[in-house]
């Protein structure tokens, strides 16, 4: 192996890949580089990259197809750190079902069983095993390696991961997988790394960004989550709608939508962006004065606190919460406004502290919250070489 390796870090979406390079032997260290391509399928396909001095470029690229974009990045890589020094690939791969429960090695055998798991993430599996085909066939000799969303919850006992459904459908994989789970693992790292004690303790993490889950860890290990089947359960989100009576689906079936006009609701104009007829973005609806946006904030915050209860009955009580991505790591209002609901637990914020987003936000005698950076790209990176060291 050279001396520079590299390790190559995939994100693939249905609209944009997303990339890290990491150093092979530096762990526990950030991406040299990093980027996207973005827009993907759209109008105005895009390339960004920001390299180790921290500079940005971006270009357009010429095809919005993700086969394009894939190869003109593997063509910037070469430039910018020589195509020879990638040692691995790491990908994100959203559904291990119940078989993949910890990273593999992507044979072809695997991709074909993680093909078979398509029906599950119809909307992202694909996509997500789109470039390990490519790359399998561009560069044979490169290792490669999926990570899943699902494996950090298959710790789960058996009655969190039941829906109350015939058995037979049960047998047939209709289960809770949970989601955001290489968040999940990157946030439980840092704790068992800064906060020892803590982290072999009762801790409620809540994953806010675009998507949100919720995750009672117990000793580190996944108990329970609010996100079920698929990413569309538990908590309200950017566009999606969360947890919902599935007697609404049987409903507007009955209107006359269509599945994909009911699938597009649920995925693309709910949550966030549907209650407030104004956004999916946090940030914009706490900027604004329409009462419209209020609302839809107040109910994000609500349902939050709600399962945040919920999760604590299956924990069998809260000796910490955790506050990570876009929202949870910066939106202190609404931080504010969950942690306000819990003070029945002994939580209360430090406004101060809150406010300013430090990594400690809880008031004295409150049990501990912390806002703690989440890291899915760098866990892939310490699984890839794990697996391959
Ligand atoms: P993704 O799930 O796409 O990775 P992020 O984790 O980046 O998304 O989270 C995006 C969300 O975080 C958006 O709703 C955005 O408005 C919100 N957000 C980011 N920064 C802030 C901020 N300073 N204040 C409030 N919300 C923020």
């Amino acid at each position: 192996m050279s001396a520079d390796a590299t390790l190559l870090v995939l994100n693939a979406g249905s609209s944009s890949i997303k990339f890290a390079v990491y150093p092979w032997d530096a762990p526990g260290g950030g991406p040299d580089r990093k980027g996207q391509a973005h827009g993907l399928g759209g109008d105005r396909p895009r390339l960004r990259m920001t390299t180790a001095g921290g500079e940005t470029a971006e270009e357009d690229l010429a095809e919005s197809t993700h086969r394009h974009a894939l190869q003109r990045l593997l063509d910037w890589l070469d430039e910018h750190v020589g195509y020879g020094s990638l040692h691995a690939v790491g990908h994100r791969i959203v559904h291990g079902g119940t078989d993949f429960h910890a990273p593999v090695r992507l044979t072809d055998a695997n991709m074909d069983a993680l093909e078979a798991l398509s029906g599950l993430a119809p909307l992202h599996q694909p996509h997500n095993l789109a470039p390990a085909r490519a790359l399998a066939e561009l560069r044979p000799e490169l290792p490669q390696v999926g990570c899943f969303d699902t494996a950090f919850h298959r710790t789960q006992p058996a009655v969190a991961q039941r829906f109350a459904l015939p058995r037979e459908w049960t047998q047939r994989g209709v289960l809770r997988y949970g989601f955001h789970g290489l968040s999940y693992e990157a946030v439980a790292a840092r704790l068992a790394q800064d906060y020892p004690d803590l982290a072999q303790r009762r801790v409620i993490v809540g994953h806010l960004g675009n998507g949100a889950s919720l995750c009672a860890l117990d000793a580190g290990r996944s108990v329970a989550t609010s996100m079920g089947f698929t990413a569309l359960d538990g908590l309200p989100m950017g566009q999606r709608c969360g947890a919902l009576d599935p007697g609404v689906v049987l409903y507007l079936l009955d209107q006359g939508l269509s599945r994909d006009e009911i699938e597009d609701m649920l995925y693309h104009r709910s949550g966030l962006l549907g209650m407030s007829g104004i956004s999916h973005d946090m940030r914009q609806l706490l900027d604004s004065d329409a009462p419209a946006a209020a609302e839809a904030v107040a109910t994000y915050v609500y349902r939050a606190a709600r399962e945040i209860g919920s999760l604590a009955v299956a924990l069998g009580g809260l000796d910490a919460l955790v506050f990570t991505a876009g929202i949870g790591e910066n939106a202190a209002a609404v931080r504010q406004g969950i942690v306000e609901q819990l003070a029945w637990l002994g939580f209360r914020l430090d406004t101060e502290a809150n406010r300013a987003n430090r990594r400690a936000v809880q008031a004295e005698g409150s049990p501990p919250v912390l806002v703690i950076p989440t890291d899915e790209e760098g866990m892939i990176a310490r699984h890839t070489r794990a697996l391959l060291s």
